[in-house]
């Protein structure tokens, strides 16, 4: 029997509950913003660090923070209502775990995420419809400039930027340093390695293997601060630019989601700069998320759209992973998925 779309949508398809009518369900998606905006404010006032010792009456929250209490309630009430806050007595709020992740001094916090959700990110996807109709990145209309030189421009951004990228990837850095096979690699450069964490992760992990973290300068300068003293001897910092040069001597290099940032022409020069010092016999890893087919629910799907609306950039499927690596000189070999959604695209130098 042929399925129609009315079908497709009473099975639940694309994550919709059946019983919910269509109108319903389109009003709970538009209304998903006012959650974003909300978790926003939340993090930019710092609320959850807050409310670390122990529950506080709203009042002493606003005097804090310099809010309004009335409309402070609201915020937090509406917050209550998604699981991020608890509101244990009439007008006194404490933590639950969502809340509790909002916390600056987590290692996995959300908070530089909701941040940047809220402010840059925002900024982009606002653009959401120029950048249809145009297909470039409408931030730079908004941030003067492109991403990352804006993030050279605004250290304070900058610093969020890697911080989220640390926090975000805590779990994705610990599945990939343990599901991939680092082993046989002498030295490994991790290309847009940001703060370094997955290569850090990665070296903890093989103890025989040398790291090179290779981002742009003040990136470095960030990461310098930050390395594991721990890794010291093993794990050597480079500042430069992946389109002019990377670091060469390697036997195996990372791209740990770079080429996502980057449209098809982008990522083809950053792919032929490693091929043209990567050796006989080395390794490619990229680590990315591979857009699954079907319709099925996929952050990697929404992604796509900050991705286009951000940098110009675009997630990939499996066949346009193997296409680009191919006309960069690369066979793709392998793809390792991990349990927490990113995969290890294995290629290796042809000819
Ligand atoms: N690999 C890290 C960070 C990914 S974000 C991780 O997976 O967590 C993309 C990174 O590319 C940023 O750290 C950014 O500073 C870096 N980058 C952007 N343009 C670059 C360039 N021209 N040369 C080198 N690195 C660059």
């Amino acid at each position: 029997m042929k399925e129609t779309a009315g079908d497709v949508a009473s099975s639940g398809g694309a994550g919709i509950p059946p019983t919910e009518p269509p109108r319903a369900t389109l009003t709970r998606m538009l209304m998903g913003q006012a959650v974003a905006r909300a978790l926003y404010v939340a993090a930019r006032l710092g609320i959850a660090d807050l409310l670390a010792g122990g529950p506080r009456p709203v009042d002493e929250l606003a005097e804090a923070v310099g809010a309004d209490a009335g409309a402070l309630a609201r915020l937090l009430r509406a917050l209550a209502g998604s699981g991020v806050f608890a509101e244990v007595a009439p007008g006194r709020f404490g933590l639950t775990p969502l809340g509790d992740c909002l916390r600056e001094d987590r290692p996995d916090s959300a908070r530089p995420a909701a941040i940047l959700y809220g402010e840059e990110y925002s900024w982009a996807l606002d653009g959401l419809l120029k950048s249809v109709r145009t297909g470039a990145p409408a931030f730079e209309h908004v941030g003067g400039a492109s991403f990352f030189a804006y993030l050279e421009q605004y250290p304070e951004v900058g610093a969020r930027f890697d911080r989220n990228m640390s926090s975000r990837n805590a779990a994705r850095n610990a599945a990939v340093s343990t599901t991939y096979d680092f082993e046989g690699i002498t030295t490994l450069v991790d290309v847009g390695g940001g703060e370094g964490a997955l290569l850090q992760a990665v070296l903890a992990e093989f103890p025989a293997l040398q790291g090179i973290l290779f981002d742009l300068p003040p990136v470095i300068e960030r990461a310098r601060r930050s390395s594991d003293q721990a890794l010291h001897g093993r794990l050597e910092l480079v500042a430069g630019d992946a389109f002019v040069s990377v670091p060469t001597g390697a036997d195996a290099y990372l791209l740990a989601w770079v080429l996502h940032d980057w449209d098809d022409e982008r990522a083809l020069a950053i792919l032929r700069g490693v091929r043209r010092v990567i050796p006989r016999g080395g390794r490619l890893l990229v680590v990315e998320e591979v857009l699954p087919p079907g319709d099925v629910p996929s952050p990697t799907r929404l992604l796509d759209l900050l991705m286009l609306t951000l940098v110009g950039g675009k997630e990939r499927t499996e066949e346009e992973f193997r296409e680009l690596l191919a006309a960069a000189g690369f066979a793709l070999s392998r793809i390792i998925p991990t349990t927490v959604g990113v995969s290890v695209i294995e290629a290796r130098p042809i000819g």
